[in-house]
């Protein structure tokens, strides 16, 4: 379908909302539009994962807690995803002589899950694609857009660019999101972003004897003082092990003998684990990914767009909230949505007075666990609670 520049997509009978970003977030978002009647399109600059060959992100898995369910529940999407997680009841903490404590996360039953960020974000985008009045735009990468005119600018998979007006943006794209830029340019926008030292490395832990090679039904923590890394379990038996540590520790890292050098020094019991040749090969593999905190103010522009997930609040990961809480956007938003009759004018408005302060404690909760980490670094207690306890 071709469509002229500065299309716009109102018609008289149904609003129309652009999802920018179909991402967890974007996603689960043009579910809960397209639940309400309003013709929903999704921009997304990737192609189509549920296509595509290799999908490049951000972690493999993720643990999703009640925050997050409660908001995939909304659109009826709980039980498939969890039936597709697997439950982590307690962490298992790793010390360096190789014994194993369980702490558990709360009462007996009570436990978070890991789940597979793709097939996360798969299952969302078709559970949104069924909904008859959603168009998904894949391979559609956001330019810019006019808050004076409220046009968007995509760049198309063909190099051509095109020019939509709708009636409410959402912009879902992320910690580096384009539609956050046009808020910059507004007076009285505050806006933080922070890079903490850390970066963050994934490495796989392959089955043993057709087996998880630890137990499958924990959040495994190798807690180091200054490094850290976590293992969540996956449905194929393997685990995902993240290494999170100072960049300037990653550098110092450089030959294959090193990195042995180091997990001996540091996760003894991991090397068997992980494996000596693996090891030595998938360190080098991908250089380490940094992570980065945004805290803004509003997440909303007059009646016109709104903000939601990371391109709002992008929060460093020790508190394995960040898709939780962009998840939980999504549910607010909703009962904003109720609460004022779907005017935009005033649910925008809402929606930043009581949603700021929220994911501000999260983004302050996330990095305050990151920095009394360092500040505490030699202080066992600390590392055993602060670790331990939010994660
Ligand atoms: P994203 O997942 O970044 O999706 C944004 C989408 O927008 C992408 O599909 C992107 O292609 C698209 N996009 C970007 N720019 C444009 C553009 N210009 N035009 C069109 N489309 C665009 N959270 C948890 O709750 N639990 C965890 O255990 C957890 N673990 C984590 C571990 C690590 C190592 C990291 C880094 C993060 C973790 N998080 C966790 C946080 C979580 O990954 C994010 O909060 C979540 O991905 C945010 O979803 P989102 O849809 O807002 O953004």
């Amino acid at each position: 379908m071709e469509y002229t520049p500065n299309d716009s997509r109102s018609t008289n009978k149904r609003k129309v909302v652009a999802v920018v970003g179909g991402g967890l977030v974007g996603a689960l978002n043009a579910c809960y539009f397209a639940k309400r009647g309003f013709a929903v399109e999704v921009f997304e600059s990737r192609e189509d994962i549920r296509q595509a060959k290799i999908v490049r992100g951000r972690s493999i898995n993720l643990a999703l807690s009640h925050r997050g369910r409660q908001a995939l529940k909304q659109v009826g999407m709980e039980e498939k995803i969890v039936t597709k997680g697997i439950p982590m009841h307690a962490r298992m903490i790793h010390s360096l002589n190789g014994t194993r404590s369980p702490i558990p996360y709360g009462k007996k039953g009570q436990y978070i899950l890991s789940v597979d960020r793709t097939n996360l974000n798969k299952e969302l985008l078709t559970a949104a694609e069924a909904y008859p009045n959603t168009k998904m735009n894949f391979g559609h990468k956001l330019l810019d857009w006019s808050f004076e005119s409220g046009a968007m600018t995509f760049l198309r998979p063909d190099g051509s660019e095109e020019q939509i007006k709708v009636d409410l943006i959402v912009g879902c794209d992320g910690a580096f999101s384009a539609i956050r830029k046009q808020f910059l340019r507004q007076s009285r926008f505050n806006y933080s972003q922070t890079y903490i030292p850390h970066g963050y490395m994934e490495l796989t832990m392959p089955p043993h004897n057709g087996d998880f090679a630890m137990e499958p039904n924990f959040l495994h923590i190798w807690p180091r003082n200054t490094f850290m890394m976590i293992a969540l379990p996956n449905l194929d038996k393997t685990f995902t092990c993240t290494l999170f540590m100072p960049f300037e520790e990653f550098e110092k890292v450089t030959t294959e003998d090193q990195v042995i050098e180091f997990f001996q020094t540091y996760f003894p019991d991991a090397i068997p684990l992980i494996g000596v040749e693996a090891l030595k090969r998938d360190y080098f593999r991908l250089p380490a990914q940094a992570m980065v905190s945004v805290k803004c103010s509003p997440y909303h522009m007059g009646d016109k767009c709104v903000i939601m997930g990371d391109a709002a609040h992008a929060v460093v990961p020790f508190y394995g909230q960040g898709m939780n809480a962009g998840f939980e956007d999504c549910l607010v938003f909703n009962e904003v949505m109720d609460q004022f009759n779907e005017d935009f004018s005033a649910v925008l408005k809402e929606y930043t007075r009581v949603r700021v302060p929220d994911d501000h404690a999260i983004a302050d909760l996330a990095m305050y666990n990151y920095i009394e980490m360092r500040a505490h670094v030699n202080s066992k207690w600390f590392i055993f609670r602060k670790y331990v306890d939010n994660f």
